[in-house]
């Protein structure tokens, strides 16, 4: 079978073990020898951090096209996928990827897991880059602050980590335990807190509402820190209750309870007219049928009543769509769990052996140390060796500690993602019309009425596993019943934003 292979490192993955393109190579032509491919031609990708562009991939793809090539020989997933969009083209080329660390099985769970695994991986670099930068991420795992300390606390002693301030913690507390009573609005409280003669900061007597509602919605004061929408616990010091928080969010709760004097409509709010771009509404007709239509009438909007029912049969389709069958959802989670543990084996390998020779280093450090006060070599070897030796467990230490746990991460992400999936029509069918929409948002948005039918795209990342369900099933991958379900005529539009 003829066979190219393709290698492609980062500048920044080169201090990586086993990422520079001659170790790559390497691997790809051992396993095209044992499996009996011909490699015809070999392509290598050496990107800098600023320039993106992939030359040789590009070439690759026009190479493979033209000459009839069967297999793309690769040394892991990540290295020929960078996102979703290059899965999208290897996937469409006659030649089939084979990876030297991932096995993938050749049928649809097989191809799921490995577009997944192509979608995490970017993910996963995502999440890294804006959320938990380096340190960051380190200091969050150790339940340490990673900003500037909210009010009432400090950030002192090592790490700048938070410490307590009496005199605002002292207010906080107060705050807290006034607006529990559920006696105040923010505004009576910042209103007592004056008379009571407190002083917020020396500049401002009195938090603004905003500050105020802020204060008492964040769930620091107990020790939890949320950190862009996630929570971790925190190490410092909690200046009120959980017990005492949670009285506070029931009292604001409370507050916020919509008046229930309009009849409320399942879709109300959540649909745009796709003509005109107006809100779509729903009214009452003959007392008792339940009409949506587009608030652009009058403007010369001539979009057709849709009534309820033909519009709830519609939304369904949305949480449909995401439903895996258990034995399809069992294939997928077992193949990402394998290939993850490919990965998991491949670090711990490579770890094994930076460990050992960190210590190898270590022992040469001390034993020429002594034999220096020992008289034994003089002190320009000893200097010149040492510093040499220095160098090289630092880089140890840098390739240690970048091998990471990014296979675990993936598999985690992978998993929560076809089991949110899965959980969803299930649940969806369960509940009441409120959670319905609530789930229907959380799913998709952009939600266009064209009088007839509804238009929407899934958000990220369930629009991947949609394409890939439906992928799936114009490849005849599902069997006879699955498909049909698949092929009901379906209305919808599909964003085609891929990610990367
Ligand atoms: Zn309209």
């Amino acid at each position: 079978m003829k066979a190219v292979i393709y290698a492609r490192v980062s500048s920044k993955e080169q201090e990586r073990e086993g990422y520079s393109i001659p170790a790559q190579l390497e691997a790809c032509r051992t396993l095209a020898g044992k499996r009996g491919y011909r490699v015809i031609q070999e392509f290598i990708d050496v990107e800098s951090a600023k320039e993106a562009g992939r030359t040789n991939f590009g070439k690759m793809v026009d190479y493979i096209r033209k000459d009839g090539v069967e297999v793309i020989v690769c040394h892991k997933v990540d290295r020929l996928c960078r996102n979703f969009r290059d899965f999208v083209t290897v996937d469409d080329l006659e030649a089939s990827p084979i990876f030297v660390e991932e096995e993938f099985p050749d049928n649809a769970s097989g191809k799921l897991t490995y577009g997944l695994k192509v979608l995490l991986a970017k993910h996963y670099i995502d999440n890294l880059s804006d959320e938990v930068k380096k340190g960051m991420r380190q200091k969050i795992a150790r339940g340490e602050w990673p900003h500037l300390a909210p009010y009432g606390y400090r950030n002192s002693g090592p790490g700048r980590t938070l410490q307590i301030e009496p005199t605002e913690a002292a207010n906080v507390l107060y705050m807290y335990r006034t607006f529990a009573t559920g006696d105040f609005s923010l505004q009576a409280l910042r209103k007592k807190f004056r008379e009571d003669g407190l002083v917020y900061k020396s500049r401002s007597r009195v938090p603004a509402k905003g500050q105020l509602e802020n204060m008492l919605k964040n769930p620091i004061y107990f020790g939890i820190m949320r950190i862009k929408g996630k929570e971790y616990p925190g190490s410092h010091e909690p200046i009120v209750s959980k017990e005492l928080f949670d009285k506070v969010q029931d009292v604001f709760r409370a507050a916020n309870k919509p008046k229930m004097t309009k009849r409320t409509f399942i879709y109300g709010g959540m649909i745009t007219c796709a003509l005109c771009g107006c809100a779509v509404t729903a009214e009452i007709k003959k007392g008792r049928y339940v009409y949506y239509h587009c608030t652009g009438n009058r403007d010369g909007c001539d979009i057709q009543y849709i009534r309820e029912e033909e519009l709830v049969l519609q939304f369904d389709r949305v949480a449909e769509r995401l439903n895996i069958s258990g034995e399809f959802y069992d294939m997928i989670s077992q193949s990402l769990q394998a290939s993850t543990q490919d990965e998991v084996e491949f670090n711990r390998k490579v770890e094994a052996r930076l460990s050992k020779r960190r210590e190898t280093l270590r022992k040469r450090i001390d034993q020429a140390y002594v034999d220096k006060l020992d008289g034994i070599i003089g002190e320009e070897l000893w200097q010149q060796k040492s510093s040499q030796w220095e160098k090289e467990l630092t880089d140890v230490d840098r390739q240690i500690s970048a091998l990471g746990t990014s296979g675990l991460c993936c598999m985690l992400q992978g998993t929560r993602i076809i089991e949110l999936a899965r959980n969803a029509y299930p649940w969806y069918l369960e509940e009441d019309s409120t959670q319905k929409r609530k789930l229907l948002q959380i799913l998709a948005s952009n939600y266009l009425l064209d009088g007839r039918n509804l238009h929407y795209s899934y958000k990220k990342p369930f629009d991947i596993l949609v394409k890939g369900l439906d992928r799936q099933e114009w490849l005849g991958w599902l069997d006879s019943n699955q498909r049909y379900r698949l092929q009901r005529p379906v209305y919808y539009h599909f964003s085609l934003i891929l990610p990367g």
